[in-house]
C-alpha cells in the first residue's frame, strides 16, 4: 500500500464524450479511499498555471451524462518543453500532489511519461473518440462518435435515396480510420477510404458506384476518414465521372460533442475506478486500458511503444458487402 494523501485529475487534448464520466469516477473513488482529489482545468496548462482546487463528491454531480469536460481541456506548447514540464511538476508539488490521473490521447500520455521522468507518479486513462492508442482496445467517447456518425449516414441515406445522389462523408480520424470502418460498414457504404490504406480513386471509388448503379443501386455513399481528407474534390471527381450528382459533406466537431453512450459512461467509470485503485496499491506510472474485452493496465512505457493496426478483417468485410 502506497501513502499516497492527495491526487490531480486532468483532461488534456481533444475533448471526447465520456470523459465527465471518468473524472467523476476517480473523484469519487478517491474520496471513498480517504484521497483528497483536486480538479486541474485545461490540461497541462491549468497545471503549469496552477489552476488547481480540491473537489468533492458534489462537484462531480450531474455530470455523468454530459458530453465534454467540465474540467476543460487544452493542447499546450509550453508544456511541450523540458522547462515546461519542470514548472509543472513544481506546481504539481506545491498543491501537494502525490499522483496525476491524466485522461487523453497518445500526445497526452506522452507528457505523462516526461512528468513520471521528472518523478511525478501518474496514471493515464485513454479518452479520444479516434481509438488511436495502441495499447487499449478501446478509447473513451469512441462509442458516442461513431453513433453520431451513424445517425449521420442515416439521415444522409434518406436524402441521397430521394434525390439518386452520392454522398460522400468525411468523419474524424487523423491517423486511424476506426471510425470510418466501422460506420461505413454499420452505414452501408460503398466505398471506405482509410489513411492506413492507399486508395485508386478509380478502382476503389468509381468502380464500385458504377457497379452497383448498374445493378440497380438508388444511393451511394463513400466514407473518407479526415486523415486523408479531400471529400469536395473526391465528390467533385465522382460526379465528372459518373454524372451521379454528388455532395460532400464535413461531420467534422459534431462528432466530439454530444451525451455519452452507456458504453462510454460505463467503461470510463470503470477506468476511473481502476486508476485510483492503482494508486491505492502503490502502483506507478501506469496505463488503464482495455486488453482482450477487460479493463487492465500495464507500464507506461510498454505502452507508449505498442503500435495499432486497423482491423484488416473489418476492411475485407467491408469489401464483400458493399458489393
Ligand atoms: P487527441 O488524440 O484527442 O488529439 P492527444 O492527447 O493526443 O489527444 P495532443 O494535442 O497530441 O492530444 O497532446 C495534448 C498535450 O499533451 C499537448 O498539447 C502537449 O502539451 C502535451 N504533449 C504531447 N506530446 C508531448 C510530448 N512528447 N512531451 C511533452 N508533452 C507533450
Amino acid at each position: 500500500m502506497a501513502n499516497i494523501q492527495a491526487i490531480g485529475v486532468l483532461t488534456s487534448g481533444g475533448d471526447a464524450p465520456g470523459m465527465n464520466a471518468a473524472v467523476r469516477a476517480v473523484v469519487r473513488a478517491g474520496i471513498y479511499n480517504n484521497l483528497k482529489v483536486y480538479g486541474i482545468q485545461k490540461g497541462y496548462e491549468g497545471l503549469l498555471n496552477g489552476y488547481i482546487e480540491e473537489m468533492t463528491i458534489r462537484s462531480v454531480g450531474d455530470i455523468i451524462q454530459k458530453g465534454g469536460t467540465i474540467l476543460q481541456t487544452a493542447r499546450s506548447k509550453e508544456f511541450s518543453t523540458p522547462a515546461g514540464v519542470e514548472k509543472a511538476y513544481t506546481m504539481a508539488k506545491v498543491f501537494g500532489l502525490d499522483a496525476l490521473v491524466v485522461i487523453g490521447g497518445d500526445g497526452s500520455f506522452r507528457g505523462a511519461r516526461e512528468l513520471s521522468q521528472v518523478g511525478m507518479n501518474v496514471i493515464g486513462i485513454p479518452g479520444t473518440i479516434d481509438n488511436d492508442i495502441a495499447c487499449s482496445e478501446y478509447t473513451i467517447g469512441y462509442d458516442t462518435a461513431m453513433n453520431t456518425v451513424l445517425d449521420a449516414i442515416d439521415k444522409i441515406r434518406d436524402t441521397s435515396y430521394s434525390h439518386e445522389r452520392c454522398s460522400v462523408l468525411e468523419v474524424m480520424g487523423r491517423h486511424a480510420g476506426w471510425i470510418a470502418i466501422n460506420c461505413g460498414i454499420a452505414g452501408g457504404a460503398e466505398a471506405i477510404i482509410l489513411p492506413e490504406k492507399k486508395f485508386d480513386i478509380d478502382k476503389d471509388i468509381i468502380l464500385p458506384i458504377i457497379d452497383g448503379r448498374n445493378r440497380g443501386k438508388k444511393h451511394y455513399l463513400v466514407i473518407v476518414a479526415e486523415g486523408v481528407g479531400g471529400a469536395v474534390e473526391i465528390a467533385k471527381y465522382i460526379e465528372e465521372k459518373t454524372q451521379i450528382v454528388t455532395r460532400a459533406t464535413i461531420l467534422g466537431y459534431i462528432q466530439r460533442g454530444g451525451t455519452p453512450t452507456i458504453k462510454d459512461r460505463v467503461t470510463a467509470s470503470q477506468m476511473g475506478a481502476l486508476a485510483v485503485k492503482l494508486l491505492v496499491e502503490g502502483k506507478q506510472n501506469r496505463i488503464v486500458a482495455v486488453r482482450n474485452g477487460r479493463v487492465t493496465d500495464l507500464d507506461i512505457n510498454e505502452a507508449l511503444n505498442m503500435t495499432k493496426t486497423i482491423d484488416e478483417d473489418l476492411v475485407e468485410l467491408s469489401k464483400v458487402l458493399a458489393l
